[in-house]
C-alpha cells in the first residue's frame, strides 16, 4: 500500500500494549503511522483499526527489530514509499527473566538483541533519512529498572540502561541536524508483559508506587506524544519517568 501524508511516524512493537497506545496517540489526519510487530497479526490489525479511528493512516509489517537486514529493508521501504520519517519510537521489547547465575546465554542474547540492538538498528536506518531532511524526533522506551536496577532481570536491566546511554550519545550526535533523541521510562504498566503477576505481587508493587496505582499504556503514550510535539522542540537527551513516582 502506498501512503502519502504530511507526517510520517514509525513505532516498533505497535501491535499490543504500550505500542498500540503510542500508535493511537500519534495518529491524526495527514499522519501515517507505520508500525511493526513480531508475530501477532490479529493484534496488529486491531492497532491499525485504532489508528484509523483516531484519523490516521495505518501501515503494518511483521519485522523482527533484532534483525539488522530486516530493519534496513523495512525502513528503507518506508522512506521510499513515504519520502521521510519524522518520528521514530523504539518501543518493541521482551523479557526473559531469571537470576544471573541461572540465566541462559540465549535469554541474555534475546533480550539484548530485541531491546537494545533493535533500537540501534532502527535509529541507524531512520537517522540517515532524518539527517538529510534536517528534522527528526526519536523516542526510546526504556524502563524504571534501567535506572534503578531489579533483581531477576539482569538482561532486561542491562538493555534498558543501555537504551539510556544510547539515547544520550545519539542526542549529542544528531542535535546539530535538528533531531532530538529522548527516552521515556515507564514504571509498572498494565499490559500483557506484566499480566502474569499474581495478586500478592501486584499489591506489593503498588505499595512501592507513591501515586498508588498501576499505570496505563495511555499514561506512557501521553509522554511520548509530548516529546514528539513542537512543545518539546528544545528537549533532547532526557529521560522522562512515567512511573507514578516509583523512581525519583
Ligand atoms: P507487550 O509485551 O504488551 O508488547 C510488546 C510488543 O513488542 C508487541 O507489539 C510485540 O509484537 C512487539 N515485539 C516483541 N518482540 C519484537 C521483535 N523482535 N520485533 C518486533 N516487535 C516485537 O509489551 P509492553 O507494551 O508492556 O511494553 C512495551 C515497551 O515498554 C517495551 O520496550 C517494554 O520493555 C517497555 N516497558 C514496559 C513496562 C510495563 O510495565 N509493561 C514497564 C517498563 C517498560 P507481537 O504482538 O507480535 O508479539
Amino acid at each position: 500500500m502506498t501512503e502519502t501524508a504530511d507526517r510520517v511516524v514509525v513505532v516498533t512493537g505497535g501491535s499490543r500494549g504500550i505500542g498500540r497506545a503510542i500508535c493511537t496517540a500519534l495518529s491524526a489526519p495527514e499522519t501515517v503511522v507505520y508500525f511493526n510487530y513480531s508475530s501477532n497479526s490479529d493484534a496488529a490489525e486491531a492497532t491499525a483499526e485504532a489508528i484509523r479511528e483516531a484519523g490516521g493512516k495505518a501501515c503494518y509489517h511483521q519485522v523482527d527489530v533484532a534483525s539488522t537486514d530486516a530493519v534496513a529493508d523495512y525502513l528503507g521501504g518506508v522512506i521510499k514509499e513515504a519520502g521521510r520519517i519524522d518520528v521514530l519510537v523504539n518501543n518493541a521489547g521482551i523479557t526473559r527473566d531469571g537470576l544471573l547465575v541461572r540465566m541462559k546465554e540465549s535469554d541474555w542474547d534475546a533480550v539484548l538483541d530485541v531491546n537494545l540492538k533493535g533500537a540501534f538498528n532502527c535509529m541507524k536506518a531512520a537517522g540517515k533519512a532524518m539527517m538529510k531532511q534536517r528534522y527528526g524526533r526519536i523516542i526510546n522506551i526504556t524502563s524504571v529498572v534501567g535506572a534503578a536496577g531489579n533483581p531477576g532481570q539482569a538482561n532486561y536491566v542491562a538493555a534498558k540502561a543501555g537504551i539510556i546511554g544510547l539515547t544520550k550519545a545519539v542526542a549529542k550526535e544528531l542535535a546539530s541536524r535538528n533531531i532530538t533523541v529522548n527516552a521515556v521510562a515507564p514504571g509498572y504498566i498494565a499490559t500483557d508483559m506484566t499480566s502474569d503477576l499474581g495478586d500478592k505481587a501486584k499489591a506489593a508493587m503498588i505499595s512501592q508506587i507513591p501515586l498508588a496505582r498501576i499505570g496505563t499504556p495511555e499514561d506512557v503514550a501521553a509522554a511520548v506524544a509530548f516529546l514528539a510535539s513542537p512543545a518539546a522542540d528544545y528537549i533532547t537527551g532526557q529521560v522522562i519517568h512515567v512511573s507514578g513516582g516509583m523512581y525519583m
